[in-house]
């Protein structure tokens, strides 16, 4: 899952205001707590590089090496289902052990490992988890140019079914452990990585399976993963959006019942009736618009680096009195912004009869419904009922259990601050605390208290064509280094001594 194809859009450059500075110096803005005044104040007389710059490395020689790891993950098949993440697993194994990298695979069911492997830090803050999923999505490859898992590269381009989700985080995550291992950077904290199976819809064999039985092995203070991306415009960075919440899948089923009988006959029970007129209410059914820290957090941002016309509209939906109206624009306009603002609902799915003449007694539809983290669901369910008014309709959760809800994670701490300090000083470009549309593996993370965020490559601001789950899904190889560089110098700032 990821984020660029969620965000609604970015302004155009057009009429950006020149960036205001935040206020704070980015030599004094470091994550170290234990570094001495001294320190402190000698950072602040020395250009920002200095301190940051303690471990330089130049990503774009280490990209062969980068490559030749990224393209080993993008042509294991990986396809969930089955999965087979064990074979990725092992591929990762190989490298980082190679290297003296000690590493552990725990597997619900064999062929679908998860990956740990951990260096050690001198113990005095809680470890960084740097987490990127193994398995990848299916194809339909008459609709590919390219061999999905062939890892083709053209124009500055690697195609391959992963290349953006989720092996590009895998193998950051990869090369970030090694050239710590290699530079011998002294931690002070454990930074851990896994490379986890069955995020595509079966965290049973992922993260669940992590967290319930082997949680002393992830559990760290925060966590890095995908959700986030950086937004370009015209060649330059616009801005960096950070995950730090996201919406809870709720699907609901809808089940309408009414007697059998013959097409020739018209009833007013007609079950294939009453789930239409079911769904079309709840699709057309504005549900109450409601804000939390993270979407406010986003639109404030976002509106203090957007053009006139656009920030205004950002202000206005933080007014009670006016978000009505920028809620029915962003309906029109800017889908990705108008999930945002609520719980959703979004029939995908309609099932009913099965020959021409028969009436069916049953006929059933699927609505996907992204639920704030925040709401509560018993009542959500209660209002659908009365919104779909029809005893005939019965309404219900499609499952129990899923991705836990869990509180944002926070923007005031030392890691979010390396995130905006490295954006700033890799893209001069400001970072913009957001709500996933989506859903990721974070939910389970935050709800074990981690404070996890997502990043992610650069993206266009058109949406990126060839994106997280699309045919001919692609990266280029700019910005899978860049990818590389801003996990660095990140893990640097938050982990090195
Ligand atoms: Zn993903």
């Amino acid at each position: 899952m990821r984020v660029s194809q969620i965000v609604g859009r970015t302004p155009s450059s057009a009429d950006r205001r020149p960036r205001r500075s935040t206020g704070r110096r980015p030599g004094l803005v470091t994550s170290s707590l234990k570094r001495s005044c001294l320190l402190l104040i000698a950072a602040s007389l020395l250009p920002a590089a200095a301190l940051d710059n303690r471990y330089p490395v130049d990503w774009a020689r280490e990209e062969a090496e980068t490559l030749e790891y990224f393209t080993t993950l993008l042509r294991v098949d990986t396809t969930n289902p089955p999965g087979n993440e064990t074979r990725a697993a092992q591929a990762i194994e190989a490298i980082l052990k190679r290297e003296g990298i000690p590493v552990q695979l725990f597997a619900l069911e064999p062929g679908r490992a998860n990956l740990v492997a951990r260096l050690k830090g001198d113990g005095s803050r809680r470890p960084l988890l740097l987490l990127g999923h193994t398995d990848v999505v299916g194809v339909q490859r008459e609709r590919w140019n390219f061999d999905p898992f062939a890892a083709i590269r053209k124009n500055g381009l690697i195609y391959a079914r992963g290349a953006n989700d989720d092996k590009d985080h895998v193998v950051a995550d990869m090369m970030v452990l090694l050239e710590l291992k290699r530079r011998h950077v002294k931690l002070d904290r454990d930074v851990i990585l896994l490379a986890e199976a069955g995020e595509e819809g079966t965290p049973r064999v992922g993260i669940d399976y992590l967290v319930n039985q082997y949680w002393p092995e992830i559990e760290a203070e925060f966590a890095l993963a995908e959700g986030g991306s950086i937004l370009e415009e015209n060649g330059r960075v616009h801005h960096s959006l950070i995950t730090v919440s996201e919406k809870v899948p709720r699907g609901i089923r809808l089940i309408a019942h009414g007697p059998s009988g013959h097409g020739s006959r018209p009833i007013p029970e007609n079950a294939v009736a009453h789930l239409a007129a079911a769904v079309a209410r709840a699709a057309s059914w504005q549900t109450p618009i409601r804000l939390n820290d993270a979407t406010r957090a986003y639109f404030e941002r976002l509106s203090a680096i957007s053009p006139p016309r656009d920030a205004a509209r950002y202000r206005a939906v933080l007014d009670p009195a006016r978000a009505p109206e920028v809620d029915r624009y962003f309906y029109d306009h800017e889908p990705g912004h108008y999930t945002l603002l609520r719980t959703s609902v979004v029939p995908t799915i309609m099932q009913a009869g099965f020959r021409t003449n028969v009436i069916p007694s049953q006929a059933e539809a699927y609505l996907d419904v992204r639920a704030l983290p925040d709401e509560d669901m018993t009542r959500f369910l209660a209002e659908l009922r009365r919104v779909i008014n029809d005893p005939a309709v019965e309404v219900m959760l499609a499952q129990t259990g899923g991705r836990p809800a869990a509180p944002p994670s926070r923007t005031d701490n030392a890691l979010f601050r390396a995130l905006e300090d490295v954006t700033r000083r890799m893209f001069g470009a400001p970072t913009i605390p957001g709500m996933l549309a989506g859903a990721t593996d974070c939910a389970q993370l935050r709800s074990k208290g981690v404070e996890c965020y997502g990043f992610g490559p650069i993206a266009g601001s058109e949406g990126p064509l060839g994106g997280a789950h699309s045919d001919d899904e692609n990266i280029s190889v700019n910005s899978l280094n860049k990818l590389v560089e801003f996990l660095w110098d990140t893990v640097i700032e938050v982990a090195a001594e």
